[in-house]
């Protein structure tokens, strides 16, 4: 389904992280080579990136593919930043093509990407839904169930869980009530958290930085592949990988 990519390290052009490389997430969009599901991913797209300086993110979302903006083609050639995380997307069948459906999902200094769906929706929204307070239900961004899955990792962080924890525990709830992919990408402009739940994964390191994606923007040798069912955390200089732990039903919907 979706292409998603982040990235942190010295300033770079977003064109020269997205649009510039030979399999990058433009050419993602169009001819993907290690997507599982579904084939194109034009029912929209978004970048969200740091300023030096300003912990929140600043964002941009379409709901038409990448490639039909030439706008963004030109802004991304002359902005810098970071810390980025881009997605394009393929919608899943039932789910709303519209610009506030495409990823990164924001709040704060957050932002989040999901690759991946949940079966059996809208049924499982109903007991996912359950666990949340309205407050954060009225707030959800978009009528989808990334949207449920980021507000589910909301709640998780405002209880005190670091972004790596978060994550674990929502692939934990989520997979106890339903089946699904849960590729997540989690950034607070300092760090990168992902899973790799179903779907590809690669990381990188250098030039000037780390970059996270479903798939090698490139042919250059440094890309390693994570291992189904792993949790990827990494700063500018570290790159760790292990495995999702299975929590208890108890301990998963804390
Ligand atoms: N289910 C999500 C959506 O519809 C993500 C889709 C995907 O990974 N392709 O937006």
């Amino acid at each position: 389904m979706c292409r998603h990519l982040a990235y942190i390290g010295t300033p770079v052009p977003l064109a020269e992280l997205l649009l510039v490389p030979d399999h990058g997430l433009l050419a993602q969009s169009w001819a993907p080579r290690r997507q599982r599901y579904g084939t194109v991913n034009a029912d929209g797209f978004g970048v969200g990136w740091y300023a030096p300086g300003d912990p929140v993110p600043a964002r941009y979302r379409r709901s038409v593919p990448i490639w039909a903006d030439r706008s963004f083609a030109d802004v991304a050639r002359v902005t810098s930043s970071p810390a980025v995380l881009a997605a394009v997307r393929s919608a899943t069948p039932g789910m709303p093509p519209d610009e506030s459906a495409a990823a990164p999902y924001a709040h704060g200094p957050w932002l989040f990407s999901h690759n991946g769906r949940v079966e059996d929706w809208p049924h499982a929204l109903e007991e996912l839904a359950a666990s949340l307070p309205p407050a954060r239900l009225l707030a959800l961004e978009a009528q989808v169930d990334s949207a449920l899955l980021w507000a589910l990792v909301q709640e998780r962080l405002a209880a005190g869980a670091d972004a790596g924890e978060a994550l674990i525990q929502v692939v934990n709830a989520v997979s106890s009530v339903a089946g699904g992919r849960f590729n997540f990408l989690l950034t607070d402009g300092t760090a990168i958290a992902a899973t790799a739940a179903g779907d590809s994964l690669f990381w990188r390191t250098g030039p000037g930085g780390v970059v996270v994606a479903s798939e090698p923007s490139d042919e250059s040798p440094g890309w390693q592949e994570v291992p189904d069912n792993s949790l990827l955390t990494a700063t500018p200089g570290h790159v760790e990988v292990r495995p999702i732990p299975t929590l208890t039903k108890e301990h998963a919907a804390t």
